[in-house]
């Protein structure tokens, strides 16, 4: 008998393989004295030189699939383990305090990494990174329980977690990881996001796969359904088989409108772009006939490394993402960094509320150096298509009017060096906070556009975490509060002669879409992989009747009562 969880679909497709687990072993230990210290010593000596083999074998790998840069990660970490400094004072502690190996790693390690984290030097402060990396790999052999090594993954699996990092998300390798299904999270948790920009099947918020599944299970990520099936039956397999094969006619078909504009029947254009998090998506819009980029996450140019990016880095991926558009709107937003996005070696303190902590501008605006050297990047960069830079989290015009005078001597100072600058780049905000969508109407006279982020717009007007599944069902992109939030912001816009897009997960939402062309946005950016699809609904509605549709939605009560009325005009 196969087993079913149940969770959020998170990202279309299904997938079929057999089960990896990336799940933090226990690494708990009683300290204990040891009757034979010269024993212990060798004890810990084999178990040092397994961790050196493990890190050989990852080094090569990394430096095969992935270059140069990721493999001096663990370079670095090899030449800790073999660093009589740190190895001859754990050897020293076992035999002049007759202590098991365990305790005596990781009371030295703990002293190193203080050691290094006090120092105010940001070169020193990462190697207690790698120092804690390699005692837990040591640590790890000592009690013989193995350490996931994803990087090493060389068949096709399925990934299975209690949660995935944005920064975790985006170091699988897309060759092999068919699918993912993770215990926490939700639909708008930004690794459900990439899951849908790299095309990987996922269902997040399953609550027990943790628990239920082992390596080397056969695993069923139903990402259309949102369900999980651990080791199915053949008659099983046979229908998921014949369901993917089904979906896969269906994505030839909405292929067909690859090169097609975005009209509805009635006539009227809408915009179709997508969301981006790396210039390795641009692939997938262009596949997906994107009409522009609606949302460059820029913070994921930041993760998965132990330093900032340079400007010259941030420089050339910009570049790389507005020549690949060639001349089609790129809409870029400076770091949003916090939330479930963290970037461990920045060393911020642990908030109590992170959604509504120290991130993105709030963060950009103390801490100008980073922001700089963003905005520079993007300037240098924006002479090379049709750039847009677009702030986000913004909470008030002051918010605002800092960032854009921030951008101004970023480009002043440029100008004074010779370099050029495109003279025609709008500058917009993300509307996601529910003061800045409330004074829309004001914002409209200073900002070039404005982009709602319905994933924090709705958390923070439902006041319920985008990533905990227990409050899911306060995700409601139909209640009519957000519909009329969005009314505002959309009107506001247009009031001024400006225009108003969306780029959190509700402008991908069949149900969601026939309302907001009726409530007139303009731009609608998505995952690449549900443009498609949009437009295929798209031609199909008129925006005449979608217009009375959305004007009968804003006035009903509930959320179910909006879903019962876009039921009864969609064909
Ligand atoms: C949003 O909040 O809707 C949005 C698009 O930004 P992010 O999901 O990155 O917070
Ligand atoms: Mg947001």
């Amino acid at each position: 008998m196969s087993t079913i969880l149940n969770g959020i679909a998170a990202s279309n497709g299904i997938a079929i393989a057999k089960a990896y687990r990336l799940v933090e072993p226990d690494l708990s230990f009683n300290q204990s004295s040891v009757s034979d210290p010269a024993e212990e010593v060798n004890r810990f000596q084999t178990a040092l030189q397994a961790a050196k083999t493990d890190l050989e074998t990852i080094k090569e790998k990394a430096y095969k699939d992935l270059g140069a840069d990721k493999a001096a990660i663990f370079e670095a970490h090899l030449l800790v383990l073999s660093d009589p400094e740190l190895i001859q004072p754990i050897e020293e502690k076992i035999k002049t305090d007759s202590v098991n190996a365990e305790h005596a790693l990781k009371e030295t390690g703990d002293m190193f990494i203080a050691m290094f984290e006090s120092m105010d030097n940001d070169y020193m402060k990462e190697r207690a990174a790698d120092i804690r990396d390699v005692t837990k790999r040591i640590l790890a052999h000592l009690l013989q329980v193995q350490l996931a090594n994803p990087s090493l993954i060389a068949e096709e699996v399925i990934i299975i977690a209690e949660d995935l990092t944005p920064s975790d998300t985006a170091q699988l390798n897309r060759e092999f990881v068919k699918g993912f299904t993770t215990d926490i999270g939700g639909r708008t948790s930004h690794s459900a996001i990439m899951a849908r920009s790299m095309e990987i099947p996922a269902v997040v918020g399953a609550k027990e796969v943790t628990q239920q599944i082992e390596n080397g299970d056969m695993v069923i990520v139903d990402g259309l359904k949102g369900q999980v099936h651990i080791n199915p039956t053949e008659e099983l397999l046979a229908e998921y088989r014949e369901i993917s094969a089904q979906y896969e006619e269906q994505k030839a078909e909405w292929a067909k409108l690859v090169n097609e504009k975005t009209v509805t029947a009635d006539g009227y254009h809408v915009e179709l772009a997508a969301n981006i998090g790396t210039p390795k998506d641009l692939k997938g819009v262009i596949n997906n006939g994107g009409e522009g980029i609606g949302l460059y996450r820029t913070e994921f140019l930041y993760m998965g490394r132990d330093q900032l990016p340079t400007e010259d880095e941030q420089f050339e991926s910009y570049k790389a993402v507005l020549e690949g558009m060639d001349g089609k709107p790129v809409v870029v937003r400076t770091l949003d960094i916090g939330g479930d996005k963290e970037l461990p070696y920045l060393d911020l303190p642990k908030e109590m509320n992170p959604f509504l902590g120290f991130r993105a501008i709030r963060l950009c605006l103390e801490d100008r150096d980073i922001f700089q050297t963003q905005l520079r990047a993007l300037l240098r960069a924006s002479v090379y298509g049709n750039l847009k830079i677009m702030f986000p989290m913004i909470a008030t015009l002051d918010e605002f009017r800092e960032a854009k005078a921030a951008l101004e001597s970023a480009k002043q100072s440029l100008i004074d060096e010779g370099v050029s600058v495109s003279e025609n780049i709008e500058v917009g905000i993300m509307v996601e906070i529910p003061s800045t969508a409330i004074l829309a109407d004001q914002f409209a006279k200073e900002v070039d556009f404005f982009s709602i982020g319905t994933n924090d717009l709705i958390q923070y007007t439902m006041a319920a975490d985008r990533m905990n599944e227990r409050v899911s069902y306060l995700y409601q992109p139909y209640n009519p509060s957000i519909l009329r939030l969005i009314k505002m912001v959309i009107d506001a816009a247009h009031k001024e002669g400006k225009w108003a897009g969306m780029c959190g997960e509700m402008a991908g939402d069949e149900v969601a879409i026939p309302i907001l062309l009726g409530l007139g946005l303009d731009e609608f950016s998505m995952s690449a992989t549900s443009i498609l699809k949009a437009r295929s609904q798209l031609k199909r509605l008129s925006k005449a009747e979608m217009e009375n549709l959305a004007e009968e939605a804003l006035n009903l009560r509930t959320y179910g009562e909006v879903i019962q009325a876009v039921k009864k005009v969609s064909k």
